[in-house]
């Protein structure tokens, strides 16, 4: 299910050296709105440094730029520092999302008795708990200490896309299709829930294609899936999106796409959200008139399940959105016209 040479070439854009890290502190912790318990509520979300995902020691997703935070030299002891460092930084939330650019379940990646001194530390706080896995790790030996806890839990699995192609051409994931519905039929049958993240607009599609792809991957894995999450593109540091994007080739897809994919597929037989990262932003997912309201419609109607207000603003879809997407569908490439223009310009030298 591989690519070889596109993999290596992804490979070959990821940083050799790693810059120091306080290996003791989490990369980051926030509190967000999710509606992980059926309803919008504060969550606090943790990405703890790891060693990161054992898929960078071949390759990376096409889009995965989490290696930039990684560390090779984290150990246990380190580990156990950062739950800690995560357990005096709760507050009163007592709802959490783990990540770790990679998965929480890899036991290279956070050892057993990590997982145990989390579970111990932390558990009691907890009223609901996500955690982020690829399909292999997804095993009843890697969520023992989890569903020992006997606290609720989701496992978000990146699916990307329910085509095998796609999957493997555009994603880069080392996947397919029939691994998650395995991974996702394994965790149902142990007790727990399942996220399903989708990505919209994977390189070498035109916007159009992965509107339809985004729609048909929705249906396919609802079946499996408590909640789907549609995640726009946002291009990150050292990536191979990022490889195209900054030569024009790339652009990401527009919040009219997201809405669009969000009204198709709400009566999908599972929830179906939307958090774009870097929204509105030229890295995220964006039009090209600035379009706040239409972002902050997304995301209310997402977290409300109720997108009745952003069927309404859909009214205002301008022509040129159609007229734009109808163009890129008829380049061999992704062209972002108006990037490359801009750059060209800026890079010109007139006489
Ligand atoms: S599986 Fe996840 S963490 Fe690993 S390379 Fe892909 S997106 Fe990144």
């Amino acid at each position: 299910m591989v690519e070889r040479d596109y993999a290596a070439f992804i490979k070959s854009l990821m940083p050799e050296g790693h810059r120091n890290r306080d290996n003791q502190r989490p990369v980051s912790i926030w509190r967000e709105k999710d509606r992980l318990r059926g309803f919008p509520e504060d969550t606090a979300v943790v990405i703890f440094r790891t060693r990161g995902c054992s898929w960078y020691r071949f390759s990376s997703c096409s889009m995965c730029g989490y290696f930039n935070d990684t560390s090779p030299t984290v150990t246990e002891e380190d580990l156990m520092r950062q739950v800690d460092y995560l357990a005096n930084s709760l507050g009163g939330v007592s709802v959490l999302k783990v990540f770790t650019s990679g998965s929480f379940l890899d036991p290279m990646e956070v050892p057993p008795p990590v997982r145990q001194y989390f579970v111990d530390t932390v558990a009691a706080k907890l009223d609901k708990l996500l955690v982020e896995s690829r399909t292999e790790y997804i095993r009843e030996e890697n969520l023992r200490e989890i569903i020992s806890s006997g606290v609720p839990t989701r496992v978000a699995i990146g699916l990307e896309s329910s085509s095998d192609e796609v999957i493997r051409r555009s994603v880069n994931k080392g996947s397919s299709f029939r691994k998650f519905v395995d991974a996702a039929l394994r965790a149902r049958s142990l007790g727990l829930e399942v996220r399903t993240y989708l990505l919209l607009k994977p390189p070498m599609m035109d916007e159009e294609s992965a509107v339809q792809d985004c729609i048909k991957s929705v249906q396919d894995a609802a079946p499996y899936s408590n909640d789907v999450s549609v995640n726009p593109m946002n291009i990150q540091r050292n990536t191979f999106v990022e490889f195209l994007y900054s030569r024009g080739l790339y652009r990401p897809p527009r919040l009219w796409s997201v809405a669009r994919v969000l009204l198709s597929t709400r009566k999908s037989g599972t929830q179906v959200i939307s958090y774009p990262t870097a929204g509105n932003k030229e890295r995220g997912a964006h039009n090209d008139e600035d379009s706040r309201e239409l972002l902050s419609l997304i995301y209310r109607c997402s977290l409300e399940q109720d997108f009745s207000a952003l069927e309404r603003y859909m009214e205002r879809c301008p022509e040129k959105y159609w007229r734009e997407i109808r163009m890129e569908a008829s380049q061999l490439e992704q062209v972002d016209f108006r990037l490359l223009s801009s750059r060209v310009a800026r890079s010109s030298v007139w006489l």
